[in-house]
């Protein structure tokens, strides 16, 4: 008998066997002599050198020895042609001490034949099973590597079910106890059986091995497969010439020319560090590069040099704008300091005015006059702080806030920064803008300005920040004392003309590829181009019209070749080149009305004339209220008909008028919400006059806020206000008393052409605006209640613009 340490031999298997312990070399030495059989058992622990009976399974198989060689190593290579199945019954071990000397005798044993016995089921069942069993085993051996794919062919010839099966078994990689136990099977079935089972499992087991390995393979693939892609497009570029090495060394060169400050330095490193160990295909890899182009675009160390010199600046003012006196002497202050200090520590400038005033050109002049850069960014309709301050990078498709973006298109540390429209700034859930703006603003703050997207601290120092805004209202409270404030009120008649025909004009000529003294507009046909087809506090609107008229100029000398230069543009001429004038040039009529009053209002264009109407009407006394009011200016007709209520007697008015009556108070001038404090003085005159009968001065217009008691309370934008009056060619203006100091800032020609009447109570005030009663006025007034009657209702300039806020009382 000889002991197999590592294999299990089944039935009908021929086997090379390597032998080497003397026991065994005995056994086959015996056999060899004898009738060359062997009895052959596996022990049940392969480690063990001298098992003993207990250390033996009790079934295996005998062996016809088919070949002995002996190996120059000393071991003996057996070829063993396995054929029947035994049990043993009895092993006799020889007891010798040293097992392993050359005389050693080979263990015997006691066995019988041990057939597969069959079940008595029906053969063909047994087949099918056996069939069955056989195709799991060609998958088996599909899938599992260490299955040599011939064996399907060998055992598909076999015929015999029991060689079959043990040729099945003998195939398999199972471990020595299972094999043991499929040679140990009694029978047939039960063996087939048992092969079924461990088939299924095995092959469960090969498949779930298999997905693992496709995943496993799958991802180390794609990651191959992109490595490899992008191997051959670098191939590709280096053909084409274009070799980029890994397209990051341009990037690193930006940013080492850029020689960024020192953190921001670290940072950038160390995020093109990250960049490279990115795929680049990875989102990760685009928001990083984004990052970094920002950083290596952005102005660090950069600066033009500035020209500080007061006398260059003062040329290059006047140049670009006429008049703006008072503007361009705050504007040379801030350039004196610049020279001397370096930096501005002071507060902003903030140009304040109706639009077309030049606000935006004065602030590009100014980056003009000082060699600096000029970029502009506008705030209107800014409502979301990220707008200011950028979003962080972990939001999509995030950008550096407007700030950054403009140095960036600044290209220097030190330009002049336009923040325009401040007064349209919003503000919503989002956050606030303006507070964002202040850290911005604050020289104490904007040294490291913080943008969400940058991370990293950024020097505002160097900008000059130039701010612009329609109206003083508008702008947040929290910036307002930041702001150094110069207000822009608007032009004269005069000022227009000298702006147009010295600027203007001259400009669009050279626009048009015309010299400037090609074309000449008579300061005639000019006045009636700004009153007919103007009328705006700027001059905006009349640029338009000189554009359009110089633009018609230059195609009828393309058409008719040779004209006689230059060429005059008369008052004549001016329907031909302009069409209809949309306002009246003609100086307005100023007619006394009853009911209608003149008030000044200061809105985002500037000042403007409103006519306040009041009607009296059939009812019970109540007030109404239309065309658009705000709550201001509800508030200011109740405090107004209060006070004419305390002075019915006074002023003369019959208290059943009023039991009986109702009072209209209307300001017309289409859907344009008008709000505000200054119309109150306006009102009661209006109520007073439409009571009495007593017909308003049409030459006069006032402003001021009114209380119940008649003191007449200040207002603001006078200057506004003064402008609007003038360019209306009004002539008496009546004043809150406190608002006399700010005649001094009215322009000489607004101040000396208007007669101000300064008020403190509406007593005065009714003094100046109405006349004595007219009798017959008084009659129609009381008796065509509400209508309009005729006569009376003319305007003063008929047709009115719609962006003309018109307050009328009727
Ligand atoms: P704003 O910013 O106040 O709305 P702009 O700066 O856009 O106004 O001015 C409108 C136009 O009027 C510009 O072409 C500007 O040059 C011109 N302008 C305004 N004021 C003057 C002035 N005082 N002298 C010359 N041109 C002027």
């Amino acid at each position: 008998m000889l002991p197999l340490r590592d294999v299990v031999l089944f039935p009908h298997a021929v086997m090379p066997l390597l032998v080497g312990r003397a026991r065994s070399l005995a056994a086959v030495a015996e056999a060899a002599e004898g009738n060359r059989e062997l009895l052959l058992v596996t022990q049940r622990d392969p480690d063990e050198p001298q098992p003993t009976a207990s250390g033996l399974h009790r079934v295996g198989v005998i062996a016809r020895v088919q070949h002995v060689t002996r190996l120059p190593n000393g071991s003996t290579r057996v070829l063993v042609d396995a054929h029947d199945r035994v049990t043993v019954s009895r092993f006799t071990v020889p007891r010798s001490r040293r097992a392993e000397v050359e005389d050693a005798h080979a263990i015997q044993a006691t066995a019988r034949a041990f057939p597969l016995g069959r079940r008595t089921g029906g053969t063909s069942d047994l087949d099918v099973r056996l069939r069955h069993v056989f195709s799991l085993f060609e998958e088996y051996a599909g899938m599992q590597r260490r299955t040599p794919p011939e064996i399907v062919g060998v055992l598909q010839s076999i015929q015999d079910p029991e060689r079959l099966a043990f040729g099945i078994a003998a195939h398999l990689q199972l471990t020595l106890e299972a094999r043991q136990e499929l040679l140990a099977k009694p029978t047939l079935d039960a063996l087939v059986e048992r092969l079924s089972d461990t088939l299924i499992t095995e092959l469960e087991l090969l498949r779930l091995e298999r997905r693992i390995d496709e995943q496993v393979r799958g991802s180390l693939f794609q990651n191959q497969r992109e490595f490899f892609l992008q191997e051959q497009l670098r191939a590709i570029h280096r053909e084409l010439g274009n070799d980029d090495g890994d397209g990051h060394e341009e990037l690193e060169a930006q940013l080492t020319a850029r020689k960024l400050p020192e953190g921001i330095n670290v940072r950038a490193a160390r995020e093109l560090r990250r960049l490279r160990k990115l795929s680049p295909m990875s989102p990760e890899a685009a928001v990083s590069r984004g990052w970094l182009d920002w950083v290596a675009a952005l102005p660090w160390h950069e600066r033009s040099h500035d020209t500080l010199d007061i006398k260059t600046a003062r040329d290059v003012l006047d140049a670009d704008h006429y008049g703006l006196t008072d503007v361009k002497e705050r504007i040379l202050d801030h350039v004196a300091v610049l020279s001397r200090v370096g930096t501005v520590r002071g507060p902003i400038l903030c140009l304040v005015g109706p639009p077309g005033v030049g606000k935006t050109s004065l602030a590009r002049s100014i980056a003009r006059a000082m060699g600096r850069q000029f970029v502009r960014l506008s705030l209107g309709g800014v409502r979301d702080e990220a707008e200011i301050r950028g979003h962080r990078r972990t939001y999509v498709g995030a950008m550096p806030g407007r700030i950054i973006q403009a140095m960036r298109r600044a290209e220097v540390t030190n330009p002049v920064l336009l923040l325009d429209e401040l007064d349209k700034l919003g503000s919503d859930w989002r956050g606030d803008p303006a507070s964002a703006l202040l850290e911005v603003l604050d020289p104490e703050q904007h040294r490291a300005f913080a943008d969400h997207y940058l991370e990293v601290d950024y020097d505002l120092s160097n900008v000059l920040f130039i701010t612009t805004a329609n109206s003083l209202p508008g702008i947040p409270e929290a910036l307002r004392d930041r702001l150094e404030i110069v207000r822009l009120p608007g032009y004269l008649e005069p000022e227009k003309l000298a702006i147009a025909s010295r600027y203007l004009l001259p400009r669009q000529l050279e626009a048009h590829g015309l010299a400037a003294g090609d074309v000449q507009v008579d300061e005639a046909a000019m006045t009636t181009i700004i009153r007919g087809w103007t009328r705006e506090a700027g001059v905006r609107d009349l640029e338009r019209r000189i554009a359009r008229l110089v633009r018609k100029l230059t195609r009828a000398l393309a058409e008719q070749g040779d004209v006689a230069l230059p060429i005059t543009v008369l008052d004549s001429d001016l329907a031909t080149y302009l069409g209809v004038a949309p306002y009246d040039a003609e100086a307005a009529s100023i007619e006394d009305r009853v009911g209608v009053a003149n008030g000044l209002a200061y809105t985002n264009a500037g000042g403007e004339v409103l006519e306040i109407e009041v009607s009296i009407i059939p009812g019970r006394g109540r007030l109404q209220l239309t065309g658009t009011l705000g709550n201001v200016m509800k508030e200011s007709a109740s405090a107004a008909l209060t006070w004419v209520r305390s002075r019915l007697e006074p002023l003369g008015i019959d208290p059943e008028i009023l039991q009986k009556h109702d009072l209209h108070v209307h300001v017309p001038a289409g859907a344009t919400p008008k709000d505000g404090p200054s119309a109150g003085i306006a009102m009661a005159t209006a109520m007073a006059s439409a009571l009495t009968g007593r017909p308003v001065r049409g030459d006069v217009s006032m402003t001021g806020e009114v209380t119940l008691r008649g003191r007449v309370l200040p207002i603001g934008g006078l200057r506004e206000k003064g402008v609007a009056a003038h360019r209306q060619r009004i002539t008496h203006v009546i004043i809150p008393h406190s608002n006399q100091r700010d005649l001094a800032e009215l322009p000489d020609d607004a101040r000396t052409g208007v007669t101000w009447h300064v008020v403190k109570s509406m007593d005065e005030v009714l003094e100046h605006a109405l006349r004595p009663a007219a009798p017959a006025d008084v009659t129609r007034q009381r008796s065509v209640a509400g209508a309009d009657p005729a006569g009376r209702s003319k305007s003063r300039s008929t047709p009115r613009p719609a962006t003309r806020p018109t307050v009328r009382v009727s």
